[in-house]
């Protein structure tokens, strides 16, 4: 689950990573009171940041300096309910709701910090670099030698002295080296204890008063994890999530909507995988992939035929069902019912396999629906290729 970037900067407040101050709006007079309590507190200039599930706002035209309260009401006013496009948001954009306004920072230098998982060495991993405010995947492609990583043993924890191998790095010195070590000890039990599958700050900047402070973060929780986290569970915002794989999940669905024209719908991930690479192989492109998970039955393969159908690009639709604990001929029954519920304009191919495969083709065969049955993945992939129309 992604959060925005003043909920990351709340959880990272609390585990004492150093934060710039600032307060979330949700309209225009909300910002205009954010700025002025911010002024009371001594703020002069302040920064108005879109809230979206994206990175690269700035470039985008979604981060705007203020230097009154005037203009923090002005961008404000420009910036909620535009449509942000960055290179993480694709062409159609996201519509922004919400805006956060802080005490600008006096950048002397922007650095990157980040934590995942290294996934080869089954271990996280710290990354830092010097050249902060830019995107890292640059960074690693141009200047690998600028990034910096402390691999650390799950057994024992990061050690202090790795924290200060990589603020020594960072080129940091005198008072912003301890605090650039305290910073870094404190982002990694944050990452830890919040299950985070990602906590990255770029840029981290070294202030002109030579403080150490974080003036962007963004922190994924893995999904899994969320069910011992309810606070951060209750953070989620569905508007910047995909409808359809919204609603995917209220049915148990893993779904996730891809740019081709043949949908599936497969239970188990990894056969999910391999049918995808079959649709590939036929010339054709999966429009998305779809888990139905061990349930296979008439409910969830209705759900699963509305939510592909909602993809104006699908020409094809193949169901590739493997029955081991769900027999064939059940599926095959939940396959008609939905077919029956559901109006299928596009060409409906069913592979199952299993047991009792034979005769739940048998009752495919037999339905007066038209479904191209199949029971060897060949078979079906022969099926897909000539319901597309590709040689
Ligand atoms: P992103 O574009 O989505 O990654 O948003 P960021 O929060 O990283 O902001 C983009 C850029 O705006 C940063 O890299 C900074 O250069 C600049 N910026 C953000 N906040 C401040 C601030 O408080 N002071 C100054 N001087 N620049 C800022
Ligand atoms: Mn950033």
């Amino acid at each position: 689950m992604k959060l925005h970037e003043y909920q990351a900067k709340d959880i990272l407040n609390e585990y004492g990573v150093a934060v710039q101050p600032g307060v979330v709006a949700e309209s225009v007079d909300e910002a205009v009171e954010a700025a002025k309590n911010l002024e009371a507190e001594g703020a002069s200039m302040f920064v108005v940041k879109a809230q979206i599930h994206a990175g690269g706002r700035g470039k985008g035209g979604g981060v705007k300096l203020a230097r009154s309260v005037e203009e923090v009401e002005e961008h404000a006013s420009n910036i909620l309910g535009m449509t942000l496009k960055t290179h993480q948001t694709g062409p159609e954009g996201q519509l922004v709701r919400k805006i956060l306004i802080v005490d600008a920072v006096d950048i002397e230098k922007e650095f990157y910090v980040g934590v995942t998982l290294d996934r080869e060495k089954s271990m996280n991993v710290i990354m830092v670099s010097s050249e902060g405010g830019v995107e890292i995947e640059t960074v690693a492609e141009e200047t690998p030698e600028a990034i910096h990583k402390a691999w650390i043993d799950p057994t024992i924890g990061l050690r202090p002295f790795q924290a200060r191998r990589l603020a020594f790095a960072l080129g940091l010195e005198g008072k912003a080296f301890k605090q650039g070590v305290r910073f870094i000890m404190a982002l990694y039990k944050a990452f830890e204890e919040t299950d985070s599958t990602i906590a990255e700050i770029n840029p981290l900047v070294l202030t002109g008063d030579g403080d150490v402070i974080a003036v962007d973060a963004k922190i994924n929780i893995d999904d899994n994890a969320l069910f011992r986290h309810d606070d951060i569970a209750a953070m989620r915002d569905i508007h910047e999530e995909d409808p359809t794989e919204v609603e995917a999940g209220e049915h148990g669905l893993s779904y996730i909507k891809l740019d081709g024209n043949v949908g599936c719908m497969v239970n188990g991930a990894g056969l999910a995988m391999a049918t995808m690479d079959i649709i590939k192989l036929a010339g054709g492109e999966p429009a998305n992939f779809l888990d139905v998970g061990g349930s296979a039955n008439a409910e969830t393969v209705e759900a699963g035929f509305r939510i592909i159908l909602k993809d104006e690009n699908v020409e094809a639709i193949l169901v590739n069902i493997f029955g081991g604990i769900v027999r064939c001929d059940r599926v095959a029954k939940g396959v008609i019912q939905a077919a029956n519920n559901v109006d299928i304009t596009v060409p409906l191919i069913v592979r199952l396999q299993g047991t009792n495969a034979e005769e739940g083709k048998a009752l495919l065969d037999e339905s007066d629906i038209e479904i191209e049955s199949a029971v060897l993945l060949k078979e079906a992939a022969e099926k897909v290729q000539s319901a597309i129309g590709v040689a």
